[in-house]
């Protein structure tokens, strides 16, 4: 439903108005016309779409579409603002340029929605049958402008960016055949199947406008294609397409191409289905392409750091994102909370099964690289312990439940915050795999080992093999899904941990899996690689901050010792106890505080102003992992291993 609360405000005024004397004071104006609400039916014609996307040094994305029309009238048409896997309203209509819309070669006047800022009504006169559009969509030149999209060497088309459509319709029900021409030499995946190529141009065989903006592409110059179902060729194939900023980048060794392939047979033991024709891995291994993790059906987006493949060792923390996005074939876009789903980009969502969604992608995505050898067994215990430990210390809870962090790609809308730990931001990811590690140990403890999630896993996400016709459901759905491996009062189970707003981290299933999280005064080798990645210092569990570059804090505990001193995101540490700030001098400052007793003195900086701060403080360093408890079922052992 197309929902217009000021509409129903405006009838409100016009039926009631002569029952109430009016208050001394302006009275809102009526809204404007809604737009026409989507319908079931097929829209009476075919969009040809022409995206020319070879200005790389401008970064321009230059497009014509032509969109048949059934006769005269007014007619609306609409830029992509909802888009799916952004949970929220995050189409580019700032970066929508340049529109002209002619019928039968004469301009046609347009004008844009004042409410509904991403829909353009325009008159069609008599006898047109279609309308002729020219408009560009001008990719970020820059991050702090949006999301890089093309750069010299790559570039992601992202069909929703490119395309105006018609309201009134359900997007599966218009028909769009999309070309590209991408520059001389270049190569290009994407799930659409081709139609035709003429020399730089590909043609698409046309589809549902649903199923273009679901099946993006990744082009480039230093392009490589790995089968990961090598005997495949068909129907069940997956494909491994990579685009990298220097063709260096693209030395994957056999091993890693292993690891990739095990993830889609772990994958298949797991769910005993595929909701897709043939998969295609996009991945781009770069700095300069606007970092990415999105999925769809048939294809996911994965933007990486560069030397994903190069420096291997170093980057277990990244190597959950295939896993998650692959999982979100099953999860997310087959199977899909029922208010998140909308039958068209121009319609609110609602988010409210994302600890699902996200939730348990989130879990699988680190369980299947674990299983698959993406990750050691021992990665995975300390990527678990240092997710245990961010919500060990989450005092947001004590005022904001899980469930309304599911809010958050509304209200917080991923930009940076200064209390994290505090305002929270999105935890149904995280906090959600954790509260998905005790429902599997509980499974695993209650059936004797007999049952676990992926017995969920399959009866959930695994049902109708080959189809990718999205199944809705509710919370009853999941309750009931739940009820049928292993019975337990899992409604009370999962609203606990949902609504709580004092309860303590989910972390029963540590205890559950045979583990306990522990601090000690050695980070793990993960937490080092996560610190080196993100040019940080991690001081969370000693002195509550986050030290990234130029000695900047980027994160501040609530509530933690440097709250506390009144130190606060973007305060730089210009001095330790009288010497220039250097990591190891804060890391040493901590140590000898430890053991000499003494204190911790920093010069801080914040604008123009400088003071000191001292920390009376003897705790040590403090660093999560986890630690094997003796004689205890070692389930998350279990979970961990491959099938
Ligand atoms: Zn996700």
């Amino acid at each position: 439903m197309f929902h217009r609360s000021g509409l129903i405000l405006a009838l409100v005024l016009v039926c009631g108005g002569a029952a109430h004397a009016q208050s001394p004071g302006p009275q809102p104006l009526a809204m404007p016309a809604a737009i026409p609400a989507p319908q079931d039916v097929a829209y009476p014609g075919v969009i040809r779409l022409e995206v020319d996307a070879t200005d790389l040094e401008r970064r321009i994305f230059n497009v014509r579409e032509t969109i048949s029309v059934a006769g005269p009238g007014p007619l609306t048409l609409l830029y992509p603002q909802w888009l799916p896997g952004n949970h929220g309203p995050y189409g580019q209509a700032d970066k929508l340029a340049g529109l002209v819309i002619k019928a039968g070669g004469q301009r046609l006047a347009w004008t844009r929605d004042p409410v509904s800022v991403f829909a353009f009504h325009v008159d069609v006169p008599a006898g047109a049958s279609a309308l002729d559009l020219e408009f560009q969509f001008l990719s970020a030149v820059e991050s702090s402008q949006g999301r890089v999209m093309m750069t010299p060497e790559m570039l992601n088309v992202q069909w929703n960016t490119v395309v105006l459509y018609p309201a009134g319709y359900f997007a599966r029900q218009i028909p769009v055949a999309a070309s590209v021409r991408l520059p001389d030499g270049w190569q290009f995946a994407t799930s659409l199947d081709t139609a035709s190529t003429n020399g730089a141009v590909s043609t698409f065989k046309a589809t549902s406008l649903d199923t273009l903006v679901d099946s993006p592409m990744f082009a480039g110059r230093h392009f490589m294609k790995v089968d990961l179902t090598p005997g495949t060729s068909g129907p069940g194939n997956v494909s491994l397409n990579i685009v990298a900023d220097r063709a260096a980048l693209l030395e994957a060794k056999p091993e890693h191409i292993a690891a990739h392939r095990a993830l889609v047979t772990q994958a298949a033991k797991l769910y005993g289905s595929r909701h897709y024709d043939r998969y295609n891995f996009l991945l781009a291994l770069t700095d300069q392409l606007g970092g990415i993790g999105l999925e769809h059906h048939q294809s996911s987006e994965n933007g990486t750091v560069p030397d994903y493949f190069t420096e291997w060792d170093k980057h277990a923390g990244v190597r959950d994102l295939l896993p998650h996005e692959y999982t979100h074939s099953w999860n997310g876009k087959f199977r899909r909370g029922a208010d998140l789903w909308t039958p068209n980009f121009n319609v609110l969502m609602q988010d409210s099964l994302l600890w699902v969604y996200e939730g348990q992608t989130q879990y699988w995505g680190v369980v299947l690289a674990a299983r698959s050898g993406l990750i050691k067994k021992q990665e995975a215990l300390d990527s678990i312990a240092a997710t245990a430990a961010t919500f060990d210390v989450r005092v947001g809870r004590a005022w904001k439940a899980l469930q309304d962090t599911t809010n958050d790609p509304l209200t917080i809308a991923r930009r940076a915050t200064a209390w994290r730990s505090w305002q929270r931001g999105e935890d149904y990811y995280q906090e959600g795999q954790l509260m998905w590690l005790e429902a599997d140990t509980l499974i695993r403890e209650k059936s004797g080992g007999k049952k676990s999630l992926d017995d969920f896993a399959k009866g959930f996400f695994g049902i109708n093999n080959t189809s990718f016709v999205p199944v809705t459901y509710a919370f009853d759905d999941v309750v009931k899904a739940l009820n049928n491996v292993q019975p337990h009062d899992w409604a009370a189970f999962l609203r606990e941990r949902l609504d709580a707003t004092n309860g303590k981290a989910p972390l029963d299933g540590l205890a559950r899996g045979g583990y306990k999280l522990v601090y000690t005064d050695t980070p793990t080798d993960f937490f080092k690689a996560v610190e080196t990645q993100q040019k940080s210092v991690n001081l969370t569990y000693s002195l509550g901050l986050t030290i990234g570059r130029e000695a900047r804090l980027t994160a501040v505990q609530w509530d933690g010792l440097a709250f506390q001193k009144g130190l606060t995101v973007g305060t730089q540490i210009v001095a330790v106890n009288g010497m220039a700030y250097e990591a190891d001098r804060i890391k040493d400052a901590i140590k000898d505080a430890q053991k000499n007793a003494t204190p911790i003195d920093l010069i801080v900086k914040k604008d123009d102003r400088f003071w000191s701060v001292r920390f009376d403080y003897r705790g040590g360093l403090r660093y999560p992992r986890l630690e094997r408890v003796a004689k205890t079922p070692a389930r998350l052992d279990q979970i961990l291993a491959a099938r």
